[in-house]
């Protein structure tokens, strides 16, 4: 069976305080030993992150990668070895705060993807939908294409070292949660589109829901069959809400 996975994006949060409060607050959660735990701090606070933790229980991550790997003449970017350097293991690609305000194209987003596999990082793919393209009955279509972007450029076998985050535009830091059944008909239509091309690294697949998760209704969304666990954002942000949710999972 899939191993449960629950992710905690920090987005663009934190000081130093703030952050090693974050850190002692996670050391001092009773973390469930069946379920994968990662955070996503910024990256000038992943190496206190890395240090802070304690007992390896949780994995951390970074929130993008550069398009290039290795090192290089690229100002402002990090590259996905500099990033396992300081202790990364994950990183999340295509999310779509990235897509929609920083202007990350597909063909970008299939570069990190790359460039993340390259480095030994397990790319965490973000795929959904606006919330306009919801209402014009485009959700899955619009799904699939993000998918396939990675599909086409790298073969199906390339998500057996990954991991895909469902996440709703409109339920991003909006309070709106997906229903169960909706994640559930959009993660059971991802889980179908990678098994016509391999049922294996489909049946292997951890497909996280994203949006508006909280402690109050994680336990139903990871109930459903093909939502493998999470990937929070805000609720993450608070150790013993978070906690929870890994309890959930
Ligand atoms: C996210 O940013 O990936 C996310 C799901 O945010 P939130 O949980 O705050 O909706």
């Amino acid at each position: 069976m899939r191993r449960p996975m629950v992710a905690g994006n920090w987005k663009m949060h934190g000081t130093r305080a703030s952050v090693a409060e974050l850190i002692g607050g996670l050391n001092q959660q009773a973390l469930p030993a069946e379920v994968d735990v990662a955070v996503f701090p910024v990256s000038v606070h992943l190496g206190q992150v890395v240090e802070g933790l304690s007992g390896g229980v949780v994995s951390v991550g970074a929130q993008d990668c550069a398009v290039e790997p290795g090192q290089g003449a690229l100002t402002g970017e990090v590259s996905g070895e500099q990033l396992r350097d300081v202790g990364c293991k994950l990183v999340l690609i295509g999310h779509s705060e990235r897509r929609l305000i920083l202007g990350d194209s597909e063909e970008q987003v299939v570069r990190k993807f790359v460039a993340a596999q390259v480095a030994g990082l397990v790319p965490v793919l973000c795929v959904g939908e606006t919330l306009e393209q919801r209402e014009a009955g485009e959700t899955l279509a619009v799904v699939a294409r993000q998918l396939d972007s990675v599909i086409e450029a790298l073969g199906v076998a390339a998500l057996s070292d990954a991991v895909v985050a469902y996440e709703p535009v409109w339920a991003i830091g909006t309070g709106l949660t997906a229903t169960p059944g909706q994640a559930q008909d959009v993660h059971a239509a991802i889980r179908a589109r990678v098994a016509v091309k391999d049922a294996n690294v489909a049946g292997a697949l951890r497909i996280l829901y994203g949006g508006s998760v909280k402690a109050v209704n994680a336990a139903e969304l990871f109930g459903m069959p093909d939502i493998d666990g999470g990937l929070v954002g805000g609720a993450s942000l608070n150790a013993d809400e978070f906690g929870a949710i890994c309890r959930a999972a």
